[in-house]
Parts: C-alpha cells; sequence; structure tokens
C-alpha cells in the first residue's frame, strides 16, 4: 500500500524510523508491502499489517521523505 507523505513529526507524537543503508525500514516475511508516499521506493517490505507500523514515521532511504500510514 502506498503511505502518505508527512512531514517531520513534532516532537514525540510519533516515532521516526532511520536506516543508514539503503533498503526497506523494515523487512519481515508477511504480504504487505509500504511504498513512500513521495516516490515508489518500497520503505517496508512483508509486514503482517499495515498496523504494525500505525504510529511510526518512516524515511525513505531513496528521497529522504518521510512517509506514516496515517491520514
Ligand atoms: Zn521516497
Amino acid at each position: 500500500m502506498k503511505l502518505f507523505a508527512v512531514d517531520e513529526p513534532s516532537l514525540g507524537s510519533a516515532s521516526v524510523a532511520r536506516v543508514e543503508a539503503p533498503g526497506p525500514v523494515f523487512v519481515g516475511k508477511g504480504g504487505v508491502d509500504l511504498i513512500c508516499g513521495s516516490c515508489e521506493h518500497v520503505v517496508a517490505r512483508g509486514l503482517e499489517s499495515a498496523s504494525q507500523v500505525a504510529n511510526i514515521v518512516m524515511e525513505c532511504t531513496n528521497c529522504g521523505g518521510l512517509s506514516s500510514t496515517r491520514i
């Protein structure tokens, strides 16, 4: 599923997951892939459910944009 591009969360409102190495922030064995809200990069792969990252803002390693499942 495609994520929503978000701004930097205000301090304490959400966790930001960042990784240094290129590739998805999360890798699991489920069937849900999450796509960056600003480009087409996969930021999380193989989740059981998007609700696993409901309150986490993910930083795309491709474009540096922040994305979240929250609307
Ligand atoms: Zn991106």
